[in-house]
């Protein structure tokens, strides 16, 4: 067979080794040219934006449990320990049952917990997979945002500590009181009030941004700003951001031809609102370049923008609200940032030498699977002939074959036992590395996560953050790897 080449390093015109190491990449689940982009639009929240997640859960947990308290309950939550490293995106909350869950993409639930307590396997099975779980119902709860890991890391710690000290929880009403003691904290300025207060301590400033829009900008893409914050903590966010980052750019401003804020998404790209211009309050169809708008609509935007909506590609961060929303109702290209990418890429680097192993033991699994289903086959062919068999000579070598085929059955039997308990100390090795909870983001057992099949649909490209696209070239033709069919990869067999 032939010898697999190394992937081809080379410096690409802007100097930089190509292709760039793995934390800095951009994936693709489907091809894109990006010389045939005209617009480049970003979210900004968790897009441009990086929170530190720690500070910033840390920040919304002590908000939302006080206005908890304010509502009667009990003024132990205040002083309790908040676990901010339980959650993770993509997880569903059960209303209903008060458990959080995870599940592959075919709507299985592989992980579950009531508090911090694990479901046993049979726990799982009996709750959702007797029935077909309808994640879309008003018993479930998506967690799909960054922003929202908060409220899973207080539901679960409320649960496990009222349920500890003999109280029963109403998991519906508890949950509610959750969502709406956050929201109200997200719009009474508990939260973005601290966070302008000290910028450096919440976000995480990527000195690059400006270099990006200005690479975008020199390649003769317009850009654009869509988020659902507001004008004035845009401009407080926007100027930490860029203000300063290039001598020729003053402002944050002077880098977008268009600003719309309070977008409203995703109903941005369902409705028709009508843009109003900052300073005039002005409401029009007609965004003018170079002004900050509130409001507006994806259809007025890309006529002012005079591109098809093939020709946008949009940056964010959330799959519903961005990406989903975006690929649905438009023909936009996508982009998702994924923080956690930088955690997975570590995991997948540092314990390379493990996920061979965890390949190598399913492909020893499926041959030795094979070869007892074979034997099983033929000891039942076996035992039939000797059912009513009379004792002679052809008896005895049925017997005989009998007795090899147990004998073989036996011992594929104890391989196949030795390979499970291997297999599965490795796995809880992988998934405590990736999230000692749940494991990695985007698988579930050896299938893909819901949240990762998301992924695979919606996002065209993914990458940890915007400034990755930096790396490429304007013109750079991303290509998916599933431009292959399974046949077209790896070694042809029988040659
Ligand atoms: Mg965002």
């Amino acid at each position: 067979m032939q010898e697999r080449l190394p992937a081809p390093e080379f410096d690409s015109p802007t100097g930089s080794v190509f292709p760039p190491p793995a934390g800095r990449r951009v994936y693709c689940n489907r091809n894109l040219r990006l010389d045939q982009v005209k617009a480049v639009g970003f979210d900004m929240d968790y897009t441009l934006a990086i929170y530190r997640q720690a500070e910033m859960d840390r920040l919304c947990i002590d908000a939302t449990v006080r206005k908890l308290v304010d509502r009667g309950y009990p003024e132990e939550l205040l002083s309790m320990k908040y676990r901010t490293d339980f959650p993770i995106r993509g997880l569903l909350i059960d209303r209903k049952l008060g458990n959080v869950l995870k599940m592959d993409r075919y709507r299985y639930v592989k992980t579950a917990y009531h508090g911090f307590r694990r479901l046993t396997r049979e726990e799982r099975r009996r709750a959702y997979h007797t029935r077909r779980l309808r994640p879309g119902t008003g018993r479930y709860h998506w967690v799909d945002t960054l922003y929202s890991l908060s409220e899973v890391a207080v539901y679960a710690a409320v649960i496990e500590h009222l349920e500890t000290h003999g109280g029963s929880v109403d998991y519906g009403q508890l949950f509610a009181d959750i969502r709406e003691c956050a929201d109200i904290s997200h719009q009474d300025g508990s939260i973005l009030d601290l966070v302008l207060e000290d910028l450096p301590r919440y976000v995480d400033r990527d000195p690059d941004l400006g270099v990006l829009f200005h690479k975008l900008r020199s390649a003769g893409k317009r850009l654009f700003l869509l988020t659902n914050s507001g004008p004035e903590y845009t401009d407080a966010m926007m100027s930490y951001l860029l203000d300063d980052a290039l001598d020729e750019y003053p402002s944050w401003r002077n880098y977008l031809d268009y600003i719309c804020t309070a977008s409203q998404k995703p109903s941005f790209f369902t409705d028709k609102a009508l843009f109003t211009d900052l300073e005039t309050e002005e409401e029009s169809r007609d965004p003018t370049r170079g002004r900050v708008y509130v409001g507006g609509n994806i259809v007025d935007l890309q006529r002012a923008l005079g591109f098809t909506g093939d020709e946008v590609l949009y940056v964010g961060d959330h799959i519903y609200g961005d990406v989903l929303r975006a690929k649905k109702e438009s023909t936009w290209r996508t982009a998702m940032i994924i923080q956690e990418m930088d955690d997975e890429l570590r995991v997948l680097r540092e314990h390379a030498v493990s996920f061979e192993r965890a390949d190598a033991l399913e492909q020893m699994r499926d041959a030795v699977q094979d070869e007892l289903r074979e034997h099983q086959a033929r000891l039942k062919r076996v035992e039939r002939k000797l059912n009513g068999q009379e004792s002679g000579p052809e008896r005895a070598s049925w017997d005989a074959k009998r007795v090899r085929h147990r004998r073989s059955i036996d011992r594929l039997r104890a391989q196949l036992k030795d390979l499970d308990t291997e297999r599965s100390a490795l796995h809880d090795v992988l998934d405590d590395a990736f999230h000692p909870f749940w494991g990695s983001v985007f698988k579930a057992g050896n299938e893909v996560s819901s949240f990762g099949s998301q992924i695979e649909q919606y996002a065209g490209l993914y990458t940890s953050r915007a400034t990755n696209l930096m790396q490429y070239s304007p013109m750079h033709y991303f290509q998916s790897p599933r431009h292959r069919m399974p046949h077209e990869t790896g070694s042809v067999p029988g040659t």
